[in-house]
């Protein structure tokens, strides 16, 4: 059946300016880490991104190794453009990324170096068949690679018109400092950070919001759900329905599903509730009560997580009572 996106998508969908760039993203966006590999039903996959798309989600995040099997994501993904997104291109931001491993041999594992880089770079426009990308990310940083040639091969990719835009995710406040000073040495300036931020990882509180507001760059924050903790999911066992019992979900380890994070978690839902929210609803206004935050990177195993989750935004306000109080549940 052909798929006619909803007319109506961009009338109430929020979009908030990413630093201090010209470009804004969706106050919330789609992550494709899990659910858009090939054990997913592709109608599945399609019905997740039908959905995002029709309530205004026009970032969708990927990266080299998404999947299972790595690179699958970014197949199915392109799969799904070329179908039934096709006069849309105009409309979408899609990202990807390089850093961990990829491919057998000393460059594909990963890494920040140019060859590992713009060689992964040249892969995902094939996986996903464009002849572009909006934002090309360095995955991790790199310890190994001096950070002037990871620079040097992000601003080689917008100078040959292989990404509009370049991110860094999951790396420290000062080494984006650093590291966006040795881009805006090339004239390209860093877009957006990524890194993890929810109520219970709360590290970028420290300095990386800091950084990535002096060097001009916005945040985009993964996991804000943290993998499904921070919805009603857990709160009374675990369901078998859930990434923890599918291919790829031991990233959601049992230290994470501790009792004691379930308390936590339980007392947030019962302040979500007096806001009438869901747990989800909570967490996602929360990771976007500050403005230095652009979007929260949600994942979903369902198109019905993903409407739940928009309606986040119908109730981003906190009071400062409301926020002291979710304080104590929260980790810092
Ligand atoms: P979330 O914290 O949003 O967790 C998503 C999971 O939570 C879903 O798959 C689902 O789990 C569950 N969930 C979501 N909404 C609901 C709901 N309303 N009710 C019940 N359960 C719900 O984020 P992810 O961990 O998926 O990460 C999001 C994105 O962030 C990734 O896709 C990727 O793009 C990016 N990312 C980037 C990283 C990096 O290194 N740069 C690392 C990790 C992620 P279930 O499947 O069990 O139903």
């Amino acid at each position: 059946m052909t798929y006619i996106p909803a007319p109506g998508r961009y009338d109430n969908a929020i979009y908030r300016r990413v630093g201090c760039s010209g470009l804004k993203l969706p106050a919330i966006s789609l992550g494709l880490w899990h659910n858009f590999g090939d054990t997913t039903p592709l109608d599945t996959q399609r019905s997740i991104l039908f959905k995002a798309f029709d309530l205004g989600i026009t970032h969708f995040d990927l990266a080299n190794n998404y999947g299972p099997p790595a690179g699958s994501a970014e197949i199915n993904f392109g799969r799904v453009l070329k179908q039934d997104l096709a006069g849309h291109r105009d409309e979408l931001i899609i990202s990807t990324k390089a850093g961990w491993d990829m491919w057998p041999g000393p460059y594909g594992r990963g890494g920040g170096s140019r060859k590992a880089l713009l060689a992964s770079l040249d892969q995902s426009l094939q996986r996903l068949g464009v002849d572009y990308v909006d934002i090309f990310y360095s995955h991790r940083f790199d310890a190994e690679t001096p950070l002037a040639e990871t620079a040097s091969a992000l601003a080689s990719a917008v100078e040959q018109g292989k990404a509009l835009y370049v991110g860094i995710s999951s790396y420290s406040g000062n080494k984006t400092r650093e590291i966006a000073t040795l881009l805006a040495e090339r004239g390209v300036p860093l877009l957006i950070n990524q890194p993890s931020y929810n109520l219970f990882n709360r590290w970028i509180e420290k300095d990386l919001l800091a950084a990535s507001g002096e060097v001009g760059a916005g945040v985009i924050a993964f996991t804000p759900l943290a993998q499904g903790l921070l919805t009603g999911k857990y709160l009374n066992g675990i369901p078998v329905d859930t990434r923890v019992n599918r291919p790829g979900g031991d990233f959601l380890r049992p230290e994470h599903l501790k009792e004691e994070n379930i308390e936590r978690a339980r007392s947030l839902n019962e302040i979500a509730a007096r806001r009438g929210q869901s747990l989800a609803q909570l967490a996602l206004a929360w990771v976007l009560r500050d403005p230095r935050v652009t979007s929260a990177l949600i994942g979903a195993s369902s198109a019905a997580q993903v409407e739940e989750n928009v309606a986040a935004l119908n109730g981003l306000s906190f009071t400062d009572e409301e926020l002291s109080e979710i304080d104590r549940y929260a980790v810092e």
